[in-house]
């Protein structure tokens, strides 16, 4: 047993759908991980969207933004948002409010998945807080309705250093910038203006653009070719999907909502309804976005246990999700990892 107790004091926002399920399985193998490695959590559990909205008439109650205001650091599970009416997303409003500009998404291959596309691994810097998610519509009349796509020099600029920064500090070669500049040329043309800017700074890592539709198809020709792909908040959240499947889909996939103040960890999947409530949902995304968090908190020893004993579990390949072939539930799959630990 280790000598001394670190407690980190985390906002938890289990969310709803599957939120709950995985969130369960993830914060047990970090209470377990943490006693392996000295470290305690204190969790500060909040709901959002519209479980909080039946509780307390706030789709985001006060409490919660006072809370990631305190501990600065969020797990966060998938919140349902309302299609084509409804109260705003929770999650875009989060990412904003704290002002979390760059989204990072690291996709990376598995051992013992079988995939067309094995050994993957790419990194994607989105960002974060306008674009089209700037939330700006309107109807022009009841015909016409308008969208608006806020791209600013200050956004597109800190996206491009983050992933410039990410890429020089890891050894990383290549950033491609993703853009529909051909048509959009105000607006994408800006935020590759900015890119290449910043890429200027960087002589040893290789800068490329490309429009987002042929991205789509190299990515599925050669995802290889891609090494970091930096780009804006729409194109950024299709891509992120698209690469899911590559390293089995979107029950792998961590991310974190980075700004300057906070960070909010968070899978890059939805609430998935269509199996929410039937211990199916695989946690292996909101795990390792949680690895993610345990290094931003500098708990790199619980951070790499972790990760650890979810290969272990994975290159075993007998207590699988069925996501990805297997016939496991998210608690069994959850237990596999304790016992790894
Ligand atoms: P989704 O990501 O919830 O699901 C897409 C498909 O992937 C479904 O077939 C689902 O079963 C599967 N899937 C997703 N996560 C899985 C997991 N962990 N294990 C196994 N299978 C998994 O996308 P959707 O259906 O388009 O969206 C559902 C809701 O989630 C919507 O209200 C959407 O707005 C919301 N959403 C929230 C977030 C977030 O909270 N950050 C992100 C994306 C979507």
């Amino acid at each position: 047993m280790p000598s001394s107790t670190r407690t980190h004091k985390i906002t938890l926002i289990p969310g709803d759908g599957i939120g709950p399920e995985v969130t369960a399985a993830t914060v047990n193998i970090l209470e377990t991980a943490g006693k392996q490695t000295g470290c305690t959590f204190d969790w500060h559990s909040y709901d959002a969207g519209a479980d909080a909205y039946a509780k307390t008439d706030e789709y985001i109650p006060k409490a919660l933004y006072k809370s990631i205001e305190e501990n600065r650091v969020a797990l966060k599970g998938p919140v349902t948002t309302p299609i084509g009416g409804g109260f705003s997303s929770i999650n875009v409003t989060l990412r904003k409010k704290f002002d979390l500009y760059a989204n990072f998404r690291p996709v990376k291959s598995l051992p013992g998945l079988k995939s067309n596309y094995p050994n993957i691994d790419l990194v994607i810097f989105r960002e974060n807080t306008e674009d089209l998610y700037a939330g700006l519509e309107v109807m022009i009349n009841p015909d016409i309705a308008q969208s608006m796509k806020i791209i600013t020099r200050k956004g597109s600029t800190r996206i491009a250093k983050s992933a410039f920064d990410y890429a020089k500090k890891h050894g990383r070669k290549k950033v491609h910038a993703i853009h529909k500049a051909n048509i959009m040329k105000l607006s994408d043309g800006l935020f590759i203006k900015c890119c290449k800017e910043v890429s200027e700074g960087y002589p040893d890592v290789t800068y490329a653009e490309h429009i987002v539709d042929n991205t789509c198809m190299q990515l599925v020709l050669n995802p290889y070719q891609y090494d970091i792909i930096l780009t804006e908040n729409l194109y950024g959240d299709i891509l992120s999907d698209l690469c899911s499947a590559f390293v089995g889909g979107l029950g792998l996939v961590p991310g974190a909502n980075l700004g300057a103040e906070c960070a909010i960890f968070e899978a890059v999947h939805g609430s998935a309804p269509d199996i929410a409530g039937q211990d199916k949902a695989n946690p292996t995304a909101l795990l390792q976005s949680a690895v993610l968090m345990l290094h931003h908190i500098d708990e790199a020893e619980t951070a790499d246990k972790i990760q650890a004993a979810l290969e272990k579990v994975y290159a075993a390949g007998e207590t699988l999700t069925r996501d990805v072939g297997g016939k496991a539930g998210t608690r069994a799959f959850g237990e596999a990892i304790i016992a790894a630990l």
